[in-house]
């Protein structure tokens, strides 16, 4: 025993235990009764501030607590485990536990910071709402919806203060668990949940049927109970927030309607793939993606749109469309999904207008009550306002109303007019959804929106409103026609763009580069056996002048002629897949410095190569596509400096000529009349031989033509990121790899609809099965048997400790070793905990509904950073709140080889909720978040062998 602070330990060191040992662990329980004392004084202040409220109303109980907005605060309570060494010194100790102390201070206050600053956003919402009420929605049932929320939230008790309750409670718990395990060195693992029942009284739930005494003492993590603090603000900040209901699109009966308008005129028709192609590369480069794309059209009569239509454009001097009108236009018009990727001053605005103009034309017009029938969603008011006024010059000849929704301004007049009613809404997001909140949907709804655009996408993501974007479109029927417009396209985005589109068309507007006009571009039709003199000829020219770098097409030809060129006394170096990384590394510094400057390199080795001094670039052997080709040119002329570019064709080749061709023409340089002749007879003789010429060059292959090693390499790397992903065993080696279905057959999915209305009170058979599962708990706990997991965590911590470093969450906490060990018992019992089965009874109780869905994802054998993406906490918080549905991680993870015993089961999600939907969303997500990783880890993989580089 072990005496500090007027409160008495037993000190939960082993028996080799001394003085110094006992002076660590009591410093520690001294922290954690200095903070649940200071939880206490808040709390009484707290409550002396609740009383001086509630006085003139009498005694309020705190079943009025406001816990509407709060669903559940969890209050996990984590015990680290801690051994300690013998021979420790006990100064050092004392200045590590000082040292630890101050963090934890530091980083106490930063927390309380900002709980204090959510806790004002909150009240200031609050506020926003209260005076929401002022601008009354001209409606009884209105009316009461407002007083009803505005008596809740007086009646509210803080969440902070209900939180702190909790948390004294446990504290109060741990601290007599600890002063009463004397001889047990008691492990309790609890977990308190703050639940809101049917009448709306707080109750807390002790969830979790183990106490399990450990042979370690454990540490209250502080970190993870913060943390939790932040999570039940953002949690009921979010619930403050949530007006829009999600919909249930199947129990909706929709009107069917029309979005394929679209029809080719002759003159478009009559252009084979090679106009396409080559009109596609005159509008500054159009790069389009995804099948069964229309082709550009050239003026506004090809877009198929109205008279009045047609007479606006005129009359606005839009003499004819901009390169992202052409391609978006007629794409858009034919029905299909559309990623834009253009920006602002592109002419994207007309883009997705005058698609929308002759869709909401064709539908019936609007009846009373009726929401709009095209939504655009823009990040900002000015944007909105710009996009509005854009429409009205053509809406008005059309007899359509367009309405302005933003945020920060009076919402009245935004309401009358909606009230008025609009085909057109444009909005931004957060405003729009207090909108569509508002006054049950009778203010505007979604149910005829069939068509929505959300234009500036970047943006609206980097501004974190992603969520809203996603709530909103959920709420709009899935057959609806989706546009997005971005100016940029970031990874993070590809997410957005896959959840809320369906098969679209990627339309990219002046992706594809050009050579800069600093290149001087020369293209010699040659002999093959003259190539290597006149190359002299032009190192004879320019070597003196700065950098080199001579191009060939494979490995072997760099290395040949590198020979070469030491022979007629050029020092030079060679760079390409071959070489292993760490010459390569070198080999470049030397050349970016200038300690040697001349290298012959294959394309692969040389992508993004930056050298300003670099003045002449030879393609010794001519490139075989326009991008690898404007790629090597582009490695000169660099920083504003003046750059050459030599290329080399010889006969043999002439099928590349006219990829030559298009990158001179693009670049405003002029083709030699060589070049010209070659592309030309090749095409004459390809026509004479009833070949079709596929591109400009007539190779049909894009991308980069890997030499033989480099093309093994790759099929290395396809053979390696199919076993990563787990896909090996794909009998199709080169078949299309349908990866939601192997994702699917991985989950191993389990579904469960459980109708709780059959559950009765907890029946003598379930508290005897209680008892047994208590009892085996105890037997496990004497056994030591705490899984691998377990243990690590305890390491970490006892770890962190010893160094002095601040104890993070770990990975692993003791909530899930608990819960874990818990089920284990469970499943041998076939047993289903009490408590559960009454907390789904009062859950469904208060969603009024009898019915729970379940489902059972296994994600034991994803790679483990894609099992990361969908069980780190902020992955399950996102998700939970995006699909309304409880996501929790169960079983334990096994390696492969490793098979879980009887009654173990392999790490996996488990989905819950009363709502089916909301299950089949967040199984959505999760599959989504998997898929990506997935994709990503394809991607990226890089196979360790030589012959892989990274170019600084
Ligand atoms: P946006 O990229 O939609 O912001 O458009 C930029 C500006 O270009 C706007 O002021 C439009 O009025 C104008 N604009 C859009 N399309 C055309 C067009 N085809 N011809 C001339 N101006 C246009």
């Amino acid at each position: 025993m072990y005496c500090n602070n007027n409160m008495v330990y037993h000190c939960p060191a082993p028996r080799s235990c001394n003085f110094r040992h006992c002076m660590l662990y009591s410093h520690l329980t001294f922290v954690l009764n200095r903070r649940s004392r200071s939880r206490e004084r808040r709390r009484s202040r707290s409550r002396e501030r609740k009383r001086s409220t509630s006085r003139n109303r009498g005694r309020r109980s705190r079943s009025n607590s406001p816990s509407k907005n709060l669903a559940r605060l969890n209050l996990n309570v984590h015990y680290y485990s801690m051994w300690l060494f013998d021979n420790f010194d006990q100064n050092k100790l004392e200045e590590e536990m000082r040292k630890r102390k101050e963090r934890v201070e530091m980083w106490r206050e930063e927390q309380r910071k900002k709980a204090i600053e959510n806790i004002g956003e909150i009240k200031r919402e609050l506020e926003e709402r209260k005076q929401g009420k002022k601008w009354s929605l001209e409606d009884d049932e209105g009316r009461q919806t407002h007083h009803e929320e505005e008596e809740e939230e007086e009646d509210d008790v803080d969440p902070l203060d209900a939180y702190m309750e909790g948390v004294k409670e446990e504290v109060k718990k741990f601290n007599m668990g600890g002063m009463r395990g004397n001889d047990k060195r008691g492990m309790m693992v609890t977990n308190v949940t703050v639940v809101k029942s049917k009448k709306g009284s707080l109750t807390h739930k002790k969830k979790g049927e183990l106490m399990i005494n450990d042979q370690d003492a454990m540490e209250y993590s502080s970190e993870e109970e913060e943390v939790d603090l932040q999570t039940a603000l953002t949690g009921y900040q979010t619930k403050q927030r949530k007006v829009l209901e999600p919909v249930d699109h199947q129990k909706i009966q929709y009107e069917p309607y029309r979005k394929n308008f679209y029809v080719e005129v002759p003159e478009l028709a009559r252009m084979t793939p090679e106009d396409v192609h080559c009109y596609r590369l005159e509008l500054e480069g159009i790069t389009v993606k995804g099948k069964g794309c229309p082709k550009p059209i050239k003026t506004w009569v090809q877009c198929g749109t109205s008279m009045k239509i047609l007479n606006a454009l005129k009359r606005h001097s839009y003499e004819k469309p901009t390169p992202i009108q052409t391609q978006a236009i007629p794409a858009i018009m034919s029905g299909r999904d559309l990623i834009g990727i253009a920006k602002t001053g592109s002419g994207k605005t007309i883009a997705f207008l005058l698609p929308m103009f002759r869709h909401i034309m064709d539908q019936r017009p609007l009846e009373e009550s009726e929401g709009p029938i095209a939504l655009i969603m823009t990040p900002t008011r000015e944007l909105a306002l710009q996009i509005a006024k854009e429409c009205k010059k053509f809406s008005k000849t059309l007899n359509l109303r367009v309405v302005c929704v933003y945020g920060g301004t009076g919402i009245s007049e935004q309401i009358a007019e909606l009230k008025r009613g609009a085909e057109i809404i444009v909005c931004t997001p957060g405003r729009m959804i207090d909108m569509l909140g508002a006054n049950s949907g009778r203010v505007t709804n979604l149910r005829r929106t069939t068509y929505v655009v959300v234009d500036e996408a970047d943006r609206m993501f980097d501004m974190g409103f992603e969520p809203q974007v996603m709530r909103i479109v959920d709420n709009v029927r899935p057959d609806r026609q989706t546009v997005m417009f971005s100016a940029t396209f970031p990874r993070a985005m590809e997410a957005l763009a896959r959840r809320i589109l369906a098969k679209p068309i990627e339309v990219l507007v002046g992706g594809r580069s050009v050579v800069c006009s600093d290149v001087q571009q020369h293209v010699l039709v040659i002999e093959e056996d003259k190539k290597f003199l006149k190359l002299l000829e032009i190192l004879g020219h320019y070597q003196e002048k700065g950098s080199v770098i001579i191009f060939v097409d494979k490995q072997e030809h760099a290395d040949a002629l590198l020979k070469d060129l030491m022979k007629a006394s050029y020092p030079c170096m060679s760079l390409h897949g071959g070489i292993d990384q760490y010459d390569r590394d070198s080999i470049i510094n030397d050349f970016k410095n200038g300690a040697c400057r001349l290298m012959v390199a294959t394309s692969v080795a040389a992508r993004g190569l930056d050298v300003k001094q670099l003045i002449l670039v030879v393609n010794y052997n001519c490139p075989n596509h326009y991008e690898d080709y404007v790629h090597r040119a582009g490695r000169t002329g660099r920083a504003g400096n003046k750059g050459y570019a030599y290329t080399f064709i010889t006969d043999d080749q002439a099928r590349y000529g006219g990829e030559i061709v298009k990158a001179l023409e693009l670049s405003g340089s002029p083709v030699p009349p060589e070049l010209e002749k070659l592309w030309s007879s090749f095409k004459d003789q390809q026509k004479a031989e009833g070949k079709s010429i596929k591109s400009s060059s007539g190779f049909s292959g894009k991308g980069f033509k890997f030499d033989e090693t480099e093309h093994a390499l790759a099929n290395e790397r396809k053979k390696l990121q199919k076993h990563a992903l787990g896909l090996q065993d794909s009998d199709d080696e080169d078949g299309p790899l349908d990866i939601d279905e192997q994702i699917e057959s991985m989950f191993n999915s389990k579904k469960r609809v459980k109708d709780l209305s059959a559950l009765g009170p907890p029946s003598a058979g379930n508290i005897q099965k209680l008892e047994m599962a208590k009892r085996l708990a105890l037997r496990i706990n004497a056994q030591k048997n705490l899984g691998a997991e377990a243990q690590d965590v305890m390491q970490q911590a006892t770890n962190a400790i010893l160094r002095g470093g601040t104890i993070m969450a770990p990975s692993v906490s003791a909530k899930t070793i608990a819960e874990q060990l818990a089920e284990k018992i469970n499943a041998k019992l076939n047993y289903t905990p009490v408590e559960k089965l009454e907390e789904e009874r009062q859950a469904a109780e208060q969603a009024e509904t009898v019915k729970r869905y379940e489902e059972e994802l296994e994600i034991n054998d994803f790679p483990q950073t894609a099992r990361w993406k969908v069980t780190s906490k902020e992955a399950l918080q996102r998700i939970g709140e995006y699909s309304e549905a409880a996501i929790t991680i169960r079983g334990t993870y096994f390696p492969p080889g490793k098979e879980p015993k009887e009654g173990e089961r392999k790490i996996y999600l488990a989905i819950e909720s009363a709502n089916e939907l909301a299950v089949t969303k967040a199984k959505a997500e999760i599959t989504r978040l998997i898929k990506e990783e997935l994709i990503r880890l394809q991607n990226s993989y890089q196979p360790t062998s030589k012959g892989r580089y990274k170019v600084l």
